[in-house]
């Protein structure tokens, strides 16, 4: 179950979440779709050609897995708003979106902690 649509919404781990106002859909994947297995990136470039902002979202994909996240500010990682358009094109099935949101927090907050 995604609640927020099907290109930005988060995927739920259980189903004892409320639905609130700001919520714009709710979607019920059907089990094939859901289970959709992530494989490795095969360097395609799907995604550079997708995404709007001009990002590079495998290489940023391969800087979150290193953890390693000292190169990620100057690949602009904060200028991803989320669109998802690269996890969408992605023959792969990584969660590129979804990684991208989890590094964006860490690095608002790395931010924050610096200040
Ligand atoms: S679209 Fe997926 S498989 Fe292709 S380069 Fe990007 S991350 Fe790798
Ligand atoms: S989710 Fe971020 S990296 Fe992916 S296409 Fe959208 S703006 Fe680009």
């Amino acid at each position: 179950v995604i609640m927020g649509g099907p290109m930005m919404g988060l995927a739920q781990k259980d189903m004892d979440v409320p639905i609130i106002k700001g919520i714009s859909g709710v979607l019920a994947l059907t089990e094939p779709a859901a289970i959709l297995e992530e494989e490795a990136c095969i360097r395609c470039g799907r995604c550079l050609e997708a995404c709007p902002m001009f990002l590079n979202p495998s290489r940023i994909a391969a800087v979150v897995r290193s953890e390693d996240v000292d190169p990620l500010p100057g690949l602009h990682v904060l200028d991803c708003f989320e669109c998802a358009s690269c996890s969408y094109v992605c023959p792969s099935n990584i969660p590129l979106s979804q990684m991208f949101a989890l590094a964006k927090a860490g690095a608002q907050r790395r931010k924050q902690q610096a200040a």
